[in-house]
């Protein structure tokens, strides 16, 4: 039986490099599994990044920050390139992603990093360690020592030039993060693992103490909590141990990277950035690969998958998700392969035919 119609607007924005080009698969996808499950969408293309600043000026435009706002979800390309990189203009297209998370209020990161079976050989890992590793890491985005105050330069009582930051967590900050990060653990394997400094900095005292809890609002996910030291080393000595990693920003930045080196095919990777309420921002972690744009080369994968999270995560559709999830690894399993993840044996195809096999998949696995 199916569900009574659902109805989401989503916003689309393609961006720059391969942004378009994997987009538009995405969005494809994304309506297929999403009408096998009862869900109609409204989608809504809008300007940005460079292409917004070479129409207009600015890399967030007004009308695509309120489209955004008023969507239920937003699925962003990637932005940037060669082009903007010297840019005499005041504006980089960066900076309209950052406008983009700030205006949205999305203080949550969520990374997974999960090694395919079909992918283990990409994994920097040997194949013992990476193959079954499917971890998520929520890092904090908003706060800490990348926003803390006071900042700046100065000089110590020798004399001597000082560059300074704070890192500062209020306890708001801690909660709702750690909210997140326990509905996250809770929709994947029940295990959230907070990393800090606790034994050093004050502000992971607080983190730790504000995380323990919230715990006792989840009974039923299993809290640990590990230094960041312990942390990037267990990483890669044996990451299947880690289920939901919860951090702050600075270190989510670095163990995040981290981990996703552990797969090893950055076409993969998709991600997520909450807030408390309102849409969330999906996209994939990789940039606009300016080196293959326009030549149907990308893979198209990590939005794809990012479009998954944007149906879990963001609209709680975790039947739509999950079609997409399995019409991947099918694809995969059928031996389809763009340029990034190719190995001998596999089909080489492009980032068009790559969209056109993953739908096939979604529509034979009902
Ligand atoms: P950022 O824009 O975040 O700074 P970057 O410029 O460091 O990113 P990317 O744009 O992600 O890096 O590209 C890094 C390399 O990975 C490039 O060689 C690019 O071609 C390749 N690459 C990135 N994304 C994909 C993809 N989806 N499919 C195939 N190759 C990719
Ligand atoms: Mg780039």
């Amino acid at each position: 039986a199916t569900s009574p119609s659902r109805r989401y607007t989503i916003t689309l924005l393609p961006g720059d490099g391969i942004g378009p080009e994997v987009i538009s698969v995405a969005k494809n996808v994304l309506e297929l599994a999403g009408s096998l499950e009862g869900l109609e969408f409204g989608f809504k293309e809008m300007l940005m990044g460079g292409a917004a600043l070479d129409l207009t000026g600015v890399p967030l435009p007004e009308e695509t920050l309120s489209a955004a706002k008023q969507s239920d979800a937003v699925l962003l390309g990637a932005i940037g390139g060669y082009k903007w990189d010297n840019n005499e203009k005041h504006m980089k297209p960066e900076t309209g992603l950052l406008q983009l998370r700030q205006g949205l209020k999305v203080f949550a990161n969520l990374r997974p990093a999960s090694v395919l079976p079909q992918l283990v050989d990409a994994s920097t890992l040997k194949k013992e360690v990476a193959e079954g590793v499917d971890l998520m890491v929520v890092r904090e985005l908003t706060g800490g020592i990348y926003f803390g105050k006071p900042r700046g330069f100065g000089t110590n009582e020798d004399g001597q030039e000082i560059g300074f930051n704070t890192e500062v967590y209020a306890t708001y900050e801690i909660d709702r993060i750690a909210h997140i990060a326990f509905e996250t653990a809770r929709k994947r394997r029940g295990k959230l693992c907070s990393v800090d400094k606790a034994n050093v900095l004050e502000a992971s005292m607080l983190w730790r103490k504000r995380v323990m809890a919230v715990a006792s609002e989840y009974p039923d996910v299993e809290l640990t909590h590990m230094y960041v030291d312990n942390a990037a080393m267990q990483l890669v000595r044996n990451p299947k141990q880690f289920d939901t990693i919860v951090t702050n920003n600075i270190f989510g930045d670095i163990l995040s990277d981290e981990a996703s080196m552990i797969t090893g095919s950055i076409g993969m990777l998709p991600s997520a950035s909450l807030g408390k309420e309102g849409p969330g921002l999906f996209e994939p972690i990789h940039g606009s690969a300016p080196d293959i744009a326009g030549q149907d080369k990308a893979n198209p994968l990590a939005t794809i998958l990012s479009a998954a999270m944007l149906l879990k995560y963001g609209l709680g559709e975790a039947k739509a998700a999950q079609r997409i999830e399995t019409a991947v690894l099918d694809t995969l399993n059928r031996g389809f392969r763009t340029g990034d993840i190719y190995s001998a044996g596999n089909k080489l195809v492009g980032c068009k035919e790559m969209g056109e096999e993953v739908l096939k998949s979604v529509e034979l696995k009902i």
